[in-house]
């Protein structure tokens, strides 16, 4: 990982230069790139656009690691108001969440009655929920929580990050226990080379071996589903590959790509037949996210300075 990866995501972080960073008009501007807008009905329409042009979507509402309970509570109320709008419009979209937005610092039981608020919602509507991967310090205890939501619900998911060494047995024991309902990514977050895989084909190949173990007839006899979400076309064809061999049919699985990143090729993988999620963030609390997409191509950091100094 280099060096200023590792900068930006340390920088995402840091309140003061979010103050500042926000308040550029060429910041915001730019992180529309990445962000469909700060209102919820700037995210239908988004949505809207991606099911016409048949992709499926999954609605992020940005914000992380709140401090209080009662960022927490509207948070998750947020998150019912979507649904409700989602299915007003009937779009072909999920919801993604995070849990320390939810409130994870501030405790396991209140993180859970929060987000179990989401799930039951989204499951009177018919819908799903993805439990977003966050830092290394939250990989025990959002695991913890999808359990506790897989016992008492079935309409959720949780994403696994293929740098971290324990991915493999993580997947592996989530498949055996039934609720192997997964989004695999490489992992977004700075992470020690003791638990994490740095090296970027390392990682790759790391991903692809859990695409590998998700799509095994063993697991999907379990009920596995996997969704790959990369933009990378090297773990986007090792996907299509093992599944052309192993005669697995495009409906059996997915891939995800993040909103503004990679368009023409998920317009090619949709046109080749495959099902392609968009992860639509929106609201106000863009700046972690922001950065640690700049953090992700260096070519994104100097297109923000140039535009930064020129504005
Ligand atoms: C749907 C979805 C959900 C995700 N959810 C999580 C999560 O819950 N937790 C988590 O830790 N991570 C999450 N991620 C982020 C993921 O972990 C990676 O950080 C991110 O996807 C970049 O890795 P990559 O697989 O695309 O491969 P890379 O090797 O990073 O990129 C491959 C190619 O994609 C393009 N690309 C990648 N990123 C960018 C960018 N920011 N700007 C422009 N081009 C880019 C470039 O052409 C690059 O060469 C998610 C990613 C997706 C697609």
């Amino acid at each position: 990982m280099s060096l200023m990866r590792t900068t930006l995501i340390a920088l995402s972080h840091n309140r003061a230069l979010q103050n500042a960073i926000v308040r550029v008009p060429v910041s915001r501007r730019m992180a529309r790139r990445f962000v469909a807008g700060e209102a919820l009905a700037d995210a239908i329409v988004a949505v809207e656009a991606l099911n016409a042009q048949g992709m499926l979507a999954t609605l992020d509402h940005l914000g992380e690691n709140v401090a209080k309970q009662a960022e927490a509570t509207a948070a998750a109320d947020e998150y019912l108001i979507a649904l409700d709008a989602l299915s007003a419009a009937q779009a072909r979209c999920n919801v993604s969440v995070k849990l320390t937005q939810m409130g994870l610092d501030l405790g396991e039981d209140f993180c859970y009655t929060n987000v179990a608020r989401i799930v039951r919602k989204a499951a009177d509507l018919g819908n799903f929920v993805r439990v977003d991967m966050e830092g290394s310090p939250y990989t025990t205890r959002t695991i913890g929580v999808y359990r506790r939501l897989c016992a008492a619900f079935a309409n959720v998911g949780i994403v696994i990050q293929a740098y971290l060494h324990r991915s493999q047995a993580d997947v592996e024991a989530l498949i055996d226990e039934g609720i192997g309902h997964f989004r695999l990514c490489k992992g977004a977050y700075d992470e020690p080379p003791t638990i994490a895989y740095r090296e970027r084909s390392r990682v790759t190949q790391a991903l692809n071996d859990l695409t590998r173990t998700c799509l095994a007839p063993a697991a999907r006899a379990r009920g596995a589903y996997v969704a790959i979400a990369s933009h990378d076309e090297e773990a986007v064809d090792y996907a299509r590959a093992y599944a052309y061999q192993h005669d697995i049919p495009p409906t059996a699985y997915e891939f995800q790509m993040l909103y503004g990143i990679r368009r023409e090729l998920q317009t090619a993988l949709v046109q080749q037949g495959y099902q392609m999620r968009i992860y639509v963030p929106y609201g106000t609390h863009w700046y972690p996210y922001f950065m640690r997409r700049l953090a992700e191509r260096p070519a994104n950091l100097l297109f923000f300075l140039r535009a930064l100094v020129g504005d």
